[in-house]
């Protein structure tokens, strides 16, 4: 990541829209803007990938669901650059091992914390837990509100948008669909990869 490409960008923005970059209430907005960016709005770009932990699943031991509700989406929509937020769900059906709880939390921001499409988000946390846990099912629905929606275009606050892929799980073999449009699964229930996303990033960690 080019920290100063993206300071160097917002000073564009604040030219382009007719400011005075240099005057002292806006000289250190590009700054501060290119920090958040990089460090946190888009820090999944720049870290490694999640490791998750995994422990083998005994002889015998629980073999039931593994759900985790309300994980957190704090992401930017790749189109319009204004953040889309809301909730995950994840769950599992572990195969021949378990991971860390607190891994799917993690699993979730290391995709959304990028300029993303929540499509794409979807299907990689679905497609990342399938490839490292191995598991005989796996499921992801994401709910966000995305102000690029509410502040603009259409703007329609407080709309909800859904995306669901499930892979593998008793009686949803092959059946799962994305709602906005992208994500779905056919035969098998094993999970395909995007047709695009993943290239918009090159030399990072994505799937
Ligand atoms: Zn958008």
């Amino acid at each position: 990541m080019e920290r100063e490409k993206i300071e160097a960008g917002f000073r564009l923005v604040l030219e382009g829209l007719g400011a005075d970059a240099d005057h002292p209430d806006l000289r250190d907005t590009p700054r501060r803007t290119a920090q958040a960016w990089a460090e946190e709005l888009c820090a999944g770009l720049s870290e490694a990938p999640v490791a998750l932990d995994t422990m083998p699943l005994p002889e015998g031991g629980p073999a039931g669901l593994v759900v985790l509700e309300g994980i957190p989406v704090k992401s930017m929509c790749a189109h319009h650059l204004l953040p889309f937020t809301g909730e995950a769900v994840v769950g599992y059906l572990p195969g021949d091992s378990i991971c860390g709880l607190s891994r799917l939390s993690r699993v979730v921001n290391h995709f959304a914390r990028r300029p993303q499409m929540q499509e794409f988000l979807t299907q990689q946390v679905a497609e990342y837990l399938e490839r490292e846990l191995r598991p005989r099912g796996v499921g992801v629905v994401v709910r966000g509100r995305h102000l690029c929606m509410e502040l603009r275009g259409v703007n329609h606050p407080g709309v909800m948008t859904t995306t669901t892929l499930l892979g593998g799980l008793p009686g949803r073999r092959g059946a799962a669909r994305g709602v906005h449009g992208a994500g779905r699964l056919r035969g098998g229930g094993a999970i395909r990869r995007p047709a695009a996303g993943p290239g918009w990033w090159p030399s990072c960690s994505g799937p």
